[in-house]
């Protein structure tokens, strides 16, 4: 507008010669000086052009500056700062993207969600700074395997890649290349560390309709694998999908069930062999459904794990197995099983003495059963745990003994106070004289060691016999009782010994 004005304003004076009119009116009125006022206005008008020029491209050069960092932040946001990658939230837009073809025609296209085994221990072993350039080789491995695909960090050490069309055998080959590539040891300060991967696979259509669907498919498929083990590639199936559901429908029930307290401990007895006198009882949980059908512990603790819920579940019953322990006779010991997961918890230890001084069972009468695998996943944690426990003055025994990675170097490096034999052994004790070979050795080097022994799932008579015979110090099973609920321990042990309960019993 200023200019039109300027240009209307410049016409006007053109048409009536305004500037000779001016040129001799200076003239005229010289003793005023009007010409030296003329000319320092002619002069600041242009400074104000170069001004206004310079403050013009400075304008656009903050604005060429404010679109690059709306992109940057643009760009932040849907990818994974660490590798570049696209991340979860550019997938949820690319899948939606995608998924909006629905019924029409649309470019077939693979999934490979990809999961790294074993990525903890190398964290553990070369730290995060470690970890986080083994993941960058990663990433950059994947981002190599086929010029048509896309890449993502998902999370940890989660990856998806989607490529355009490739089929179901093709996609196993990929998968296959995309665990050998990971596999490859990769220096990590001047370390050889080495990661395994796990791939599931869905195809798209086929498996599922869309890219979103098919995300899931592939998702159901590396759970499958991850559960076979390390370096384990699988190809959806309907099945999977019906596993997966149910999964999901246990786990929100389980979420449930906790959130209202419902799950239940049972008690089983646990005897002195040479006295036949019951001297604990082990807590086992018992989830009894509304329509009175059960759900085994063997079946939820699990999906509590997976699923994070099995902290707060297992301090629930750690607190009813201590509330009803602590009305116990003084000279009965509580057993509570630990699952592996929890033992890499550092503030475990914590809790349990926590609840123990609230519910006010001394740490003395607690024993704790943990497993083998619990030990392995992550040793340095679970040591620490466990000294600290024991240091508390709780006892500690390795449950299932015999079914894991048994090794004497871990035998060695935790002060454990007994050792559950897996009834698995008991079982075949009296017809398989190689078992019987390694059950009698066990017991004699527990011995030498100062550690107890108790035989798991004890049915007979015979197997008491045998097991007294040669040296076992404790034993549980269906025939000293089973598990029952807190309120019929005090009958339970009204006074009798084991043997006189066995005799009732039969
Ligand atoms: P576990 O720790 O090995 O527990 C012993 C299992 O053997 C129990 O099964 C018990 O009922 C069963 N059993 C005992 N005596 C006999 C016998 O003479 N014959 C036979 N055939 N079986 C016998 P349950 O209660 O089904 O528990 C299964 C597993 O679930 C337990 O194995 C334990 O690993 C886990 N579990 C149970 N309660 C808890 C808990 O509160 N926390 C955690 N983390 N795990 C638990
Ligand atoms: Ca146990
Ligand atoms: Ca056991």
């Amino acid at each position: 507008m200023l200019v039109g004005l300027a240009i209307a304003g410049w016409v006007v004076c053109v048409e009536y010669e305004a500037f000779e009119l001016l040129v001799e009116y200076l003239e005229e009125a010289e003793e005023y000086e009007l010409d030296e006022v003329l000319l320092m206005f002619m002069l600041l008008g242009l400074a104000g052009f170069v001004f206004a020029i310079r403050r013009w491209r400075e304008l656009q050069k903050e604005m060429i500056a404010r679109r690059k960092a709306e992109r940057s932040v643009v760009w932040a946001a849907q990818h994974d700062t660490l590798t570049q990658l696209p991340n979860r939230h550019f997938l949820n837009k690319f899948a939606d993207s995608t998924s909006a073809h629905d019924g029409k025609a649309q470019k077939p296209l693979t999934v490979l969600a990809v999961d790294l085994d074993g990525f903890k221990k190398v964290n553990d072993l070369v730290g995060h700074e470690g970890g986080d350039m083994l993941l960058k080789e990663i990433a950059r491995r994947l981002d190599d395997v086929t010029p048509e695909q896309i890449v993502f960090r998902l999370g940890g050490d989660e990856f998806l890649v989607v490529c355009e069309g490739v089929n179901s055998e093709s996609a196993e080959e990929l998968a296959n290349d995309i665990v050998m590539r990971i596999s490859e040891p990769c220096p990590v300060f001047g370390i050889q560390v080495e990661v395994g991967a796990c791939v599931g696979i869905a195809v798209v259509p086929g498996h599922a309709d869309n890219l979103k669907s098919g995300i899931r498919c592939a998702d159901a498929a590396l759970y499958h694998a991850k559960r076979r083990g390390r370096g384990t590639i699988a190809v959806f199936s309907e099945e999977m999908g019906a596993i997966l559901a149910e999964r999901a429908r246990l786990e929100n029930m389980l979420q449930h069930a906790v959130k209202h307290n419902l799950i239940e401990m049972h008690f089983q007895p646990l005897v002195d062999l040479k006295t036949q006198k019951t001297v604990g009882f082990e807590s086992l949980a018992r989830w009894i459904l509304a329509d009175g059908s059960t759900i085994s512990p063997d079946v939820f603790i699990p999906v509590a794990e997976e699923s994070g819920l099995i902290i707060e579940l297992s301090d629930q019953l750690f607190r009813k197995a201590c509330e009803a322990a602590a009305t116990w006779p003084s000279d009965i010991m509580l057993s509570f099983n630990i699952s592996p997961s929890q033992l890499t918890d550092r503030r475990l230890g914590l809790r349990l003495i926590k609840i123990l001084q609230e519910t006010g069972l001394p740490p003395s009468r607690l024993e704790l059963e943990i497993t083998e695998s619990g030990i392995i996943a992550d040793l340095e944690t679970a040591t620490g745990t466990l000294t600290d426990l024991s240091n508390a003055g709780i006892k500690i025994s390795i449950d299932d003994f015999g079914t894991g990675y048994s090794s004497l170097a871990h035998l060695s490096r935790i002060d454990f106070d007994k050792i559950k034999i897996d009834q698995s052994f008991v079982g075949s004790f009296a017809t398989d004289p190689r078992q019987r070979k390694i059950v009698t050795a066990v017991i004699a080097m527990s011995r030498g060691l100062g550690i107890a022994t108790t035989a798991e799932g004890i049915e007979e008579m015979s197997q008491l016999e045998e097991f007294r015979a040669i040296g076992c110090d404790g034993g549980q099973g269906f025939l000293f009782g089973r598990a029952m609920p807190a309120k019929e321990v005090h009958g339970f042990l009204g006074g009798k010994t084991a043997a006189e309960n066995i005799a009732t019993e039969a």
